[in-house]
């Protein structure tokens, strides 16, 4: 099911894992290792806000700091209520390398409140996040912490968080921190196409990952778990590629139809129906335990880590599991789809467009320009195709798979940081 982890391994264990096995393969350095084996920083708060009918509730928030050797820690802030300390540190870890991957002068970073919040309105979600962003306080900040949307977070509410930000700052200094947050809505500072460039890149990934298997897209049948903003974006550049969606999970329920799903139609209707695909009247209900076992060429992971199991690995029938969510696949899943000589584009390449265009947000913030939506995509689109390069000639150069690439990529790029800088004192 969409919203549950799976209880057997922590997603924290999972990354290490991937880690641990890269970090063998190259025989990195000892002491780069052991930085890299734990977070830098982890920030806990519990801070009060007054609902809309007067109680008052205490919320818990965290706000994980991997590493911050290539630059500050980047990363997004999610409202679920599997939240937790182990899903902040794996998310926060998988963030180091997605950004060092990509070649940003970034490091990892990551956090959220533990909460659904379905369950609040949207004046208390507004207050529940100025709360949490002043109770974060100087441990974000433009050059040192810099969130951005992740799963139930918005342009929204990184508005809020900019504004709470900058309003709590000395007078002088309040207008130069918009950069404090990514992911802002455009009016408030926010990038031309920001707001598609997780799932573009999804698409870029998955073409480059064609081009490089002499495998056409067009007609290609794909199913989605996850109809957000990575999901509904992904199946919109699909679309453009002539792939055909038949099968929608998110965690209202399962939809099928082998003829095609038109995902603007489906769009429309999740619109006017609190977000959830179940209902939706151009095609049929799905068993959801089932869902993975659809009859499709190409799985598209965009909602939740740890979905793809031992339970499930088996059944699966695409040849290619593409990774917009953060950790979708665990490692017993891992091991399954390898034996199966099912390809996996791995999560810290295959969703790395969003940080990649949070990355032009900042710079354009930063530098007081505005940038074209041509101009970011065609940046966005280089910049992906770049890193899919990166990835595929270290997996030709040590012969593995491309997510172990794409660990072993992104660690030497870090421990080269950490060998030229020394380690203070
Ligand atoms: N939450 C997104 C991710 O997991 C974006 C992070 C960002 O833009 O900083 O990559």
């Amino acid at each position: 099911m969409i919203t549950k982890e799976s209880p057997k391994m922590g997603m924290y264990e999972n990354v290490q894992h991937q880690f641990n096995k890269a970090a063998d393969i190259i025989n990195l350095s000892p002491a780069v290792r052991k930085i890299l084996s734990i977070t830098n920083t982890e920030i806990v708060v519990h801070f009060p806000v007054k609902l809309d009918n007067g109680t008052v509730q205490v919320f818990t928030g965290y706000r994980v700091q991997h590493n911050n050797a290539l630059g500050p820690y980047k990363g997004g802030l999610r409202y679920h209520p599997t939240v937790d300390i182990d899903a902040a540190r794996a998310l926060a870890t998988w963030m180091t390398w997605k950004t060092s991957l990509a070649g940003l002068p970034y490091g990892g970073g990551k956090g959220g409140i533990q909460i659904d919040p379905n369950l609040y309105s949207d004046a208390e979600l507004e207050r529940i996040t100025r709360r949490f962003t002043f109770a974060l306080g100087d441990n974000i900040g433009p050059e040192h912490d810099i969130p951005a949307p992740d799963v139930n977070t918005t342009p929204q509410t990184m508005a809020w968080i900019a504004d709470t930000f900058m309003s709590t700052r000395s007078t002088n200094e309040r207008t130069k921190y918009s950069h404090v947050v990514t992911g802002k809505p455009v009016g408030a500072g926010g990038l031309e196409g920001r707001d598609r460039a997780t799932g573009f890149g999804v698409v870029v990934g998955i073409q480059e990952w064609a081009n490089h298997n002499n495998y056409e897209l067009s007609g290609k049948k794909y199913i989605l778990q996850g109809f957000g903003n990575v999901g509904y974006w992904a199946s919109h550049f699909m679309r453009a590629k002539g792939a055909v969606l038949v099968g929608v999970q998110d965690a209202s329920g399962s939809i099928y139809n082998s003829d095609g799903i038109d995902p603007e139609s489906l769009f429309e209707f999740t619109e006017r129906n609190n977000k959830c695909v179940a209902g939706y009247p151009g095609a049929s209900p799905y068993p959801q335990a089932d869902f993975f076992s659809l009859d499709c060429d190409i799985l598209i992971p965009a909602a939740m880590g740890n979905q793809i199991t031992a339970g499930n690995a088996h059944s699966i029938k695409a040849l290619l599991v593409a990774e917009g969510a953060n950790g979708p696949v665990d490692s017993d899943g891992s091991e399954i789809l390898e034996s199966r000589g099912i390809a996996v584009i791995p999560d810290i390449y295959c969703n790395s467009g969003g940080v990649i265009a949070s990355y032009f947000e900042w710079l354009q913030n930063r530098n007081g320009e505005l940038w074209s939506l041509e101009e970011v995509m065609e940046k966005l689109e280089k910049k992906m195709k770049k890193s899919y390069e990166t990835m595929q000639s270290i997996a030709n150069k040590y012969n593995t798979d491309l997510r172990t690439a794409a660990y072993i990529g992104a660690l030497q790029r870090i421990e080269q940081a950490y060998i030229q800088r020394g380690i203070f004192p």
